[in-house]
């Protein structure tokens, strides 16, 4: 396994301590399985502030369509061949087909009554029902063979940093038969590593992280967590490999649980650090795909300017799709480690 990391030093004349020579590292990382860049620079404190919550929220509830007085009125059902009963509940979480789908097959899941839950309040088991919704639907598309039951993948957008335009936490949930381009270039690079060295590119990322120790968080069950070599999110990534799986649908229940408590930590971990917005993937093979490990990915958001609204994601990232990330993922790993 190749950490491949080439390091950059900037040469400034600088304003603030008589125009003498300053210098300003950066570093330019490449993934281990794709080669995709990321640029580790911008290096700042990770520290943000808070907004006010009680003043951010306030006016949200009466138009959520989430909110338990409304929805079972607002939202919509499923047709009776794919879902039989319309929507899917589990105690107060509730599925739904998504009025604004990525294809033919997209639902969401509300992850309960709470209209706004701030991140160190989430209970894994809250999570885990979320999880287990979308498993019943995607074992639902997969028993009536829809052409969809490919790739089942669950997303969240908590708060607006993360893209989110409701507060109301819910699980984007859907189901398609086209990879999002990160899961096809990282299945295509599984492939191409299988049949180069025998072995399951995943399996050897635990293996080599978990003896390296820098980047390693812990092990809940069979999830295996760690901070991104080479991230896409500004404040790092973390990701869970599920020991045994290639597909969401091998995801056994207490994968659910252990995948839920793991992110939990995370939620807690990241809220020390000011950061209250954040996305989460699956990244799952399709049936048969044998060279790859189920794995989730952690992405906490933020603003670089709350005051104006700023995203995280300028031209570099979102045009070039290069990661920016404002730490040393290990300095970042030390940050997380204490919540394992
Ligand atoms: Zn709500």
């Amino acid at each position: 396994m190749k950490f491949e990391a080439i390091e950059r030093e900037t040469v400034i004349l600088d304003p603030g301590n008589n125009m003498q020579r300053k210098t300003i590292p950066s570093e330019i990382r490449k993934d281990p399985l794709t080669g995709r860049t990321s640029r580790i620079c911008h290096f700042m404190p990770l520290k943000w502030e808070k907004p006010d919550f009680d003043q951010l929220v306030a006016g949200t509830v009466k138009f959520c369509p989430f909110c338990p007085d409304k929805i079972m009125k607002v939202t919509p059902c499923f047709p009776e061949d794919i879902v039989p009963e319309g929507r899917m509940v589990l105690d107060d979480k509730v599925l739904f087909p998504n009025i604004a789908p990525y294809d033919s097959l997209g639902a969401v899941a509300t992850l309960g009554d709470r209209h706004y839950i701030p991140m160190t309040d989430f209970e894994p088991e809250r999570l885990a029902d979320g999880f287990r919704l979308a498993l019943k639907f995607f074992h639902q598309v997969d028993k009536i063979n829809h052409p969809e039951s490919v790739y089942h993948l669950v997303s969240m957008n908590y708060m607006p940093a993360s893209g989110s335009t409701l507060v109301h936490p819910h699980y984007q949930v859907f189901a398609t038969a086209y990879a999002p381009n990160q899961l096809r270039e990282e299945l295509q690079a599984a492939k191409s590593y299988m049949k180069k060295n025998g072995t399951i590119y995943w399996d050897d990322l635990v293996q080599a992280e978990t003896a390296g120790k820098d980047r390693f968080l812990g092990r809940i069950g069979r999830s295996n967590w760690m901070t991104v070599f080479a991230p896409l999110g500004v404040a790092g990534d973390v990701v869970a490999v599920v020991d045994g799986t290639h597909t969401t649908l091998d995801l056994l229940d207490d994968d659910l649980t252990d995948l839920a408590c793991g992110l939990n930590n995370l939620m807690a971990a990241y809220d020390k650090m000011g950061i209250y917005n954040f996305n989460i993937s699956f990244f799952p093979g399709a049936a048969g795909n044998n060279f790859t490990r189920f794995h989730l990915v952690f992405s906490p958001r933020t603003f670089f300017s709350q005051a104006l609204g700023t995203p995280d994601v300028a031209a570099l990232r979102n045009l070039g799709n290069e990661g920016i990330c404002m730490a040393f993922p290990e300095d970042i790993n030390k940050m997380l480690k204490k919540a394992f």
